[in-house]
């Protein structure tokens, strides 16, 4: 199955279902080939994509110029062709059952992957968009598949997870999403980081979404990395290493010329760097509460952790609490930007809307702007139809923290509400950039399934992948970012 031979895998299968009927994974396969033998298939020059033709037609023909017009310039990246032709299965429901529970049964066997898209090396499967309440951008999800198709089958298998991830969410060249910096500016300082020797556990065995969400982050700033201190050709030198069959021990130092040790102080000051510039950039994430009582606690004078604590009872719902420290804080300092943000939101849910926006206008400093306050001054702003207002505080945002889209979204809309189709243009440009934001991966690329020996040729990755990537392609992902939703959308690997 996992190489893409159903023939051959009926039999087997049949063969196992007569020994064992009980068998659930066995049943699973063999009715995963009865839908597929309902689908029909689009034959190109490098790929088979097998859909349901009742509701994918259109997707499988712009799936099939899209995955043959990316393949010459990943290949071309990563200097090496495939033998045979990939298969892409794009799963739509049937008999009862959802486009994702058929994707999990031909990948495992069993439903419920956590995903809507997977790598077994010579095939990939994924959730059809069209059978999603969701729908997720397709393009992306199937560029980051055939760069685990091309490396897994470069390397005969032996790359490893964290390496393949790493090549495939690079080749994205999305921005890191900003939940993605928060992440790193509170772990990073924690030491809560996976290094070589870990990494490859937070796909397989993550013991939190949140470690899993950590580990694509990691690779893709490992290779990041290895770009940046060691050339445009260090992922083609490392690529290249473990098409050798050797371990990541010994093929940093042949690759990078450094000790696996050394790579990783190297690396690890690399993420110190980058979390000390993002503090600066990036709205800075809460305080565990545990955390901000004891320190309440030690320091009861200090406004700023009042202010934090405040906003830490407020999102709790417990509101007299949160006045109370809120007030508190203002006494000390009166115009403290996170105080007066969580008196103002409780005004606003008392319905006393009076007073509030000269309150905010007064507190906000528009050179260290308190970004919670910003955002709900200007959507005030724009609710009371004073749009040019609006436009300005939206724009400090997008000026103060340049790494959070959501700024960008907002200003978007003024423009759209506005017809001010002139100033939304550029904006929409920048926002597709964004698209499909966050990479979601899946514990099932890498070792998946044995490999076909025969990699021809040297590795080629330059610095970056090919020139299109602002094509709406890259990792698997998120949806609705440039409508500017922020609801979850599954993950592929
Ligand atoms: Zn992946």
């Amino acid at each position: 199955m996992r190489l893409g031979e159903e023939t051959e895998a009926r039999a087997a299968l049949e063969k196992a279902f007569q020994v064992d009927m009980g068998n659930v994974r066995v049943k699973n396969s063999l009715e995963v080939l009865d839908v597929l033998a309902t689908y029909e298939t689009l034959e190109t020059e490098h790929f088979l994509i097998r859909f349901d033709p009742r509701h994918d037609k259109l997707l499988a023909r712009y799936m099939a110029q899209y995955l043959e017009e990316v393949y010459p310039q990943l290949c071309d990246w990563m200097g090496y062709e495939p033998p045979g032709k990939s298969l892409f299965e794009v799963f739509h429901r049937a008999k009862n059952t959802s486009g994702h529970g058929w994707f999990s049964a031909r990948m495992v066997g069993l439903p419920h992957i956590h995903t809507i898209g997977a790598c077994a090396g010579k095939m990939v499967a994924l959730v059809s968009p069209n059978d999603m309440d969701k729908q997720f951008n397709w393009a992306r999800v199937v560029k980051h598949e055939l760069v685990h198709v091309i490396n897994l089958q470069q390397t005969n298998f032996q790359i490893p997870h964290w390496f393949t991830e790493a090549l495939a969410v690079y080749d994205e060249g999305y921005p890191r999403p900003p939940n993605w910096d928060q992440m790193l500016v509170r772990r990073v300082p924690a030491g809560k980081m996976f290094d070589l020797q870990t990494i490859n556990l937070g796909f397989i065995r993550p013991s939190t979404s949140e470690d899993w969400q950590m580990a694509y982050c990691q690779a893709e700033l490992y290779a990041e990395y290895m770009v940046a201190r060691f050339g445009p050709q260090a992922l083609a030198r490392l690529l290249d290493a473990y098409a050798d069959n050797l371990d990541t021990p010994t093929a940093i130092p042949r690759a990078l010329g450094v000790s696996m040790e050394e790579f990783e102080r190297g690396y690890a000051a690399h993420l110190t760097q980058l979390v000390a510039q993002l503090t600066t950039t990036a709205s800075a994430p809460p305080q565990p509460f545990q955390e901000l009582t004891q320190a309440v606690e030690d320091d009861p004078r200090n406004p700023d952790l009042l202010a934090a604590l405040a906003d830490a009872y407020l999102r709790r719902k417990a509101y007299p609490q949160a006045g109370k420290l809120a007030g508190q804080a203002l006494e000390i300092q009166p115009r403290h930007q996170a105080a007066t943000y969580v008196r103002a939101r409780l005004q606003l849910l008392v319905g006393d809307q009076e007073g509030v926006v000269p309150m905010l206008e007064k507190a906000l400093d528009p050179a260290a702007p308190h970004a919670p306050l910003l955002r709900l001054l200007a959507g005030l702003k724009y609710k009371a139809e004073a749009y040019e207002r609006a436009v300005e505080l939206y724009q400090l945002g997008r000026e103060r923290f340049p790494r959070d889209p959501g700024w960008t979204k907002l200003l978007a809309r003024v423009h759209l509400k506005t017809d001010d189709h002139q100033r939304l243009r550029p904006l929409l440009a920048e926002l597709a950039r964004h698209d499909g934001g966050q990479p979601g991966r899946s514990p099932k690329t890498g070792s998946a399934g044995p490999g076909r020996p025969g990699f021809s040729g040297r590795s080629a990755l330059g610095p970056r992948g090919p020139p299109d990537r602002g094509a709406g392609c890259g990792h698997a992902s998120r949806a609705g970012r440039v409508a500017g939703r922020t609801g979850e959308v599954p993950d592929s690997d």
